[in-house]
């Protein structure tokens, strides 16, 4: 059986590990039981000063680093992600309560976004503009690192969430302050052990588990020169704000609504078993990139209501340390009411429920499970389909015509991923190109490939992860002219 016991967490400032921080102690609480079971101490604004000026100190030296030992480093921590992948699982599911099975699946997928970005770190090229003046000028660029970056990550991924920042950082000669979710404190830990197990120079990588405060500070100090964030559109505005002060770049992951279009002409084995597991099983609808809002062909709409209904009745939800189970909690008693009250209006809207709606019973109800809940017949104006859940909770929407489908589609604030099912790939490649998404998946392609640049359009936010995208992120570009 799988030992529960959380582990010790620490305030990582360069080569120093410390048990207290001024900014006081979070009471983690496990989701599966609704009890707290540890104390995560906290770094206020003189720890966040710290490791600022640790990452400042360690900047020289880790731009000098040879691109190819920076390469070999990462590729170094990407083992070591592997070799530590059940350590990885068991802390992914004690930060938040995702199933072993799932947080298991991360640590593969981190150490390649890791490995990937290694691949580039001694790759980074200029452009050479020769401009025929006739002075003779040559012009060339310097794709250079802007130096320490402030990384702020939410809770629904603790490990990918760092795999995702922190490589394409420090390949491009960057070091990094970071600061997890004061939720999911556990993988970061591990995370930062294992940085220094590859030997990265202490004060390259810095991790403060810390409260809002200890972010604001991270964001407003001013030897931070660029700010990478994932998380809410509300923190994202206020992370905005203190970053105009010092017009500081940023880059910002934020929430979506993202459309699953299905066609009467899909595969719909397929599309059903894909549409309902990545919206009401897969981390408990807690993904910003999941497709939330299932819009349905007229012709196929009541099959496919029935199916969906279908599957989502039979996920198996419950304990994340039990290997059967594909989804758990969610992740707090206050994602949980806004959550379950999310679900009463959408009943008051006229949304239909065909299942689910409630909290679990039984010998799980102190804990905070939601039902895989489904309604239909979802005006696409509701708050429903407007705002996102982050919780296990599918609206479907009929549709009569592909421009139909599109206009609904289109019709949220938020623009990360867009999802198609059809046969027909001039359809496909035609709703790919109107679709405003930052990503658009068609037939099932999985999210997060590490080749591709992800990240969201309108108030899902802006800059990329992912692909060279990703890497240009924490570059900036220099020109250069010689006569
Ligand atoms: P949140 O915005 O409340 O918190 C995110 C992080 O910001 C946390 O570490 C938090 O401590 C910190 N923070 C809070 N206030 C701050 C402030 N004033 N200054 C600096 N830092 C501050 O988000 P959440 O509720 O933890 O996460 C859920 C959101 O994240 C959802 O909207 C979800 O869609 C989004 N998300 C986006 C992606 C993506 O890659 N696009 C991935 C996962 C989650």
């Amino acid at each position: 059986m799988t030992d529960r016991t959380p582990p010790a967490v620490h305030l990582r400032i360069g080569a120093e590990r410390r048990s207290a921080g001024s900014g006081g102690v979070y009471q983690h609480v496990d989701p599966v039981t609704g009890r707290p079971d540890a104390e995560i101490p906290l770094a206020g604004a003189a720890e966040v000063d710290e490791a600022v000026r640790a990452a400042h100190a360690a900047f020289p030296a880790w731009r000098a680093t040879r691109p190819a030992d920076r390469r070999r480093l990462l590729h170094r921590l990407a083992d070591l992600l592997d070799a530590n992948g059940a350590e990885f699982a068991r802390r992914g599911t004690l930060d938040n309560g995702t199933p072993l099975t799932v947080s298991a699946g991360f640590v593969p997928q981190s150490s390649e976004w890791t490995r990937y970005y290694a691949g580039w770190a001694d790759k980074i090229s200029s452009e050479l503009n020769a401009f025929h003046t006739k002075d003779g000028e040559i012009g060339y660029t310097l794709a250079q690192p802007y130096g320490v970056i402030g990384v702020i990550i939410t809770w629904n991924g603790p490990l990918i969430s760092l795999a995702m920042k922190l490589p394409a950082a420090l390949a491009a000669g960057n070091t990094v302050v970071v600061k997890p979710s004061e939720l999911t404190p556990f993988s970061g830990e591990l995370f930062a052990d294992l940085v220094e197990e590859a030997g990265f120079p202490p004060g390259v990588v810095n991790i403060l588990p810390g409260a809002p405060e200890a972010g604001a500070a991270l964001v407003a100090h001013s030897l931070v020169r660029k700010v990478s964030f994932t998380g809410g559109p509300d923190t994202a505005r206020k992370i905005l704000h203190a970053c105009a002060e010092q017009m500081k770049p940023s880059c910002m992951e934020l929430g979506g609504k993202s459309a699953n279009i299905i066609f009467d002409d899909a595969n719909l084995d397929v599309a059903c078993s894909h549409g309902t597991f990545m919206s009401v099983a897969v981390l408990s609808g807690q993904g910003c990139a999941l497709p939330t809002r299932m819009l349905v062909h007229e012709p196929v709409y009541e099959q496919v209501v029935g199916r969906v209904a279908e599957i989502a009745k039979n996920v198996t939800v419950g304990d994340p340390f039990d290997p059967a189970v594909v989804s758990g909690p969610v992740v707090s008693k206050a994602a949980l009411d806004r959550i379950i009250s999310m679900i009463e209006r959408a009943s008051l809207d006229g949304a239909r429920l065909v299942t689910g709606g409630g909290r679990l019973e039984g010998a799980l109800a102190d804990g905070y499970f939601i039902e895989p809940t489904v309604f239909a017949d979802v005006d696409p104006a509701s708050e429903l389909a407007q705002k996102e859940v982050f919780g296990p909770v599918l609206a479907i929407t009929p549709f009569a015509t592909e421009s139909e489908a599109l206009e609904i589609a289109n019709s949220t604030p938020y623009g990360l991923s867009a999802y198609i099912q059809t046969a027909d790939l001039h359809r496909a490649h035609r709703l790919a190109d109107e679709l405003v998404a930052g990503e658009v998946l068609v037939n099932g392609a999985v999210n997060l490939g590490v080749h591709r640049p992800f990240g969201g359009v309108g108030m899902s936010g802006f800059g990329k992860e992912g692909g060279r995208a990703g890497l240009d992120e924490f570059l900036q570009v220099k020109s250069v002219a010689i006569v």
